[in-house]
């Protein structure tokens, strides 16, 4: 398989939306975050970064200092407020990180998430209900 520079997503699968909002509400007040990977243009998948901290600064930046992984195409992380905007220090990461950037917010329900691109410019992602794989999960 050719790698492509930029990867096309169709959407996100919903379990894996529902599994972002269900950790980012077990996580509160604290800020979870992590990386998405998509499978046949579908987002499947959440790579956790591990440690708790209390602020989402620190949170940015452990995924900051995660290695580059080829295969995902994005990140997510919550906000413990109820603020969906990117802060400065999200956009710098969204530059750097892929073009699919999730954003969860308090109170972690079905509409308390966006996405954007890595312009930090609102996106549409379509949530599509599809065979969850029993892969969402995998610690790094
Ligand atoms: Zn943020």
């Amino acid at each position: 398989m050719k790698l492509e520079m930029k990867k096309e997503v169709k959407g996100i699968a919903r379990d894996t939306l529902n599994f972002i909002l269900a950790v980012s509400g077990d996580s509160h007040p604290y800020e979870f975050a992590g990386l998405l990977r998509a499978e046949e243009g579908v987002i499947t998948e959440v790579l956790i970064v591990p440690g708790t901290e209390s602020s989402e600064v620190s949170a940015i930046l452990r995924l900051e200092m995660m290695p580059i992984d080829p295969s995902t195409i994005g990140t997510v992380h919550s906000h413990s407020s109820k603020n969906l905007k990117p802060s400065q220090a999200d956009l710098e990461l969204f530059a750097r990180r892929g073009d699919y950037h999730i954003i969860a917010c308090y109170p972690y329900g079905e509409g308390s998430w966006r996405c954007y691109d890595s312009r930090g410019m609102q996106r549409v992602l379509r949530v599509l209900d599809i065979e969850f794989k029993n892969k969402d999960l995998e610690e790094i």
